[in-house]
C-alpha cells in the first residue's frame, strides 16, 4: 500500500451535514414513500430491523479485516487531495500516485496549476486514462479556485461539486478525507458490493449513497467507504468475487454474482 501523505484534517463545523443534505431522497429501493420531515424534504425511510442487523454485522466484519482502511491516494493538502481524486476517475490510485509526484512539484498550488496550459499538464498525466480531458478540468478546476476561493479548496459541498471534472463523488472524497467531514462516496467497489451484499437494489450512485448512510452510523460512513473499497479491490472483484475465502460470505446474499471462487 503506498505511504499517504496527509494532511491535519480541519473538523468540520458543528452540525455540518452538507453531503447528505444535498440530497434528500428515498431511502431504500424496496421502501415504502418516504415520510416528509418538517422541512418539506423527503426523509429516507428506516431500513427493516433485519436489514439493519445485518449492516451492523457487515461494519463489524470490516472492521476487523480492515482496521486501518484510508484512502490510498497521496496527497499533502486539500489541493492535492483534489487534484488526486479528479485524475482518479476511471483509473487506479496506483497510477494516480505515480504521476502525481512530478505533476504536484510543477503546480503545487492553485494559481501554479492556473496559469498552465492544458498540453503542458498533459504531459505529467500521459498514463492516466483520460489524460486529455482531465487536464482541460484541471486548469480550468484551478482557474475557479483562483476566482471563487482565493486559490483554496473550499469546504462546501456544493462548490466543490461545482467545479470542472468533479462531481458527488469527488466532493464526498474531499470533504471527508481533507476536511473531516461524514461522507460516503460510492464508486464502482462501493456500488457493487452494496448491491451484492443486498443493501441497496439501485445502480445510480447517489441512491446506492442514501440507502448506505440509513443503514450505517454516521461517524463510520468515512471507514465503511474506504473499507468496501478495500473488500472490492482485493475480494469482491468486479469479475470473479472469492466467496469463498470472504470474511463476509455468511452475511451476503451474493446478489448479481454468477461466477465466484
Ligand atoms: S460473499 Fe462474495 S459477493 Fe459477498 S462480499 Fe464476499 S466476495 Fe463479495
Amino acid at each position: 500500500m503506498p505511504t499517504q501523505r496527509r494532511t491535519p484534517a480541519r473538523p468540520a463545523p458543528a452540525g455540518a451535514t452538507a453531503p447528505e443534505a444535498a440530497t434528500a431522497r428515498p431511502a431504500a429501493a424496496k421502501a415504502a414513500a418516504p415520510a416528509r420531515s418538517q422541512a418539506g424534504k423527503a426523509a429516507p425511510a428506516r431500513p427493516p430491523l433485519k436489514l439493519r442487523r445485518r449492516a451492523a454485522d457487515i461494519l463489524a466484519a470490516l472492521e476487523d479485516a480492515y482496521p486501518d482502511a484510508r484512502t490510498e491516494l497521496e496527497f499533502s493538502t486539500p489541493f492535492e487531495l483534489l487534484v488526486a481524486t479528479v485524475l482518479s476517475a476511471q483509473a487506479t490510485d496506483v497510477s494516480v500516485n505515480a504521476a502525481t509526484p512530478a505533476l504536484f512539484r510543477a503546480y503545487p498550488d492553485a494559481l501554479a496549476l492556473s496559469r498552465a496550459t492544458p498540453e503542458d499538464v498533459e504531459g505529467y498525466i500521459r498514463t492516466i486514462g483520460l489524460y486529455r480531458g482531465k487536464a482541460r478540468n484541471l486548469v480550468a478546476l484551478a482557474g475557479l479556485l483562483i476566482e471563487r476561493h482565493a486559490g483554496e479548496v473550499p469546504n462546501d459541498f456544493g462548490a466543490v461539486v461545482a467545479l470542472p471534472g468533479a462531481g458527488r463523488k469527488t466532493a464526498n472524497v474531499v470533504l471527508s478525507n481533507a476536511y473531516g467531514y461524514p461522507a460516503i462516496a460510492v464508486d464502482t467497489h462501493v456500488g457493487r458490493l452494496a448491491r451484492r451484499m443486498g443493501l441497496s437494489a439501485h445502480t445510480n450512485p447517489d441512491r446506492v449513497e442514501v440507502d448506505l448512510q440509513a443503514l450505517f452510523p454516521r461517524e463510520r460512513w468515512v471507514f465503511l467507504h474506504h473499507a468496501l473499497i478495500l473488500h472490492g479491490r482485493r475480494v469482491c472483484n468486479a469479475r470473479r468475487p472469492l466467496c469463498s475465502a470472504c470474511t463476509l460470505s455468511h452475511l451476503c446474499p451474493k446478489l448479481e454474482v454468477v461466477n465466484s471462487a
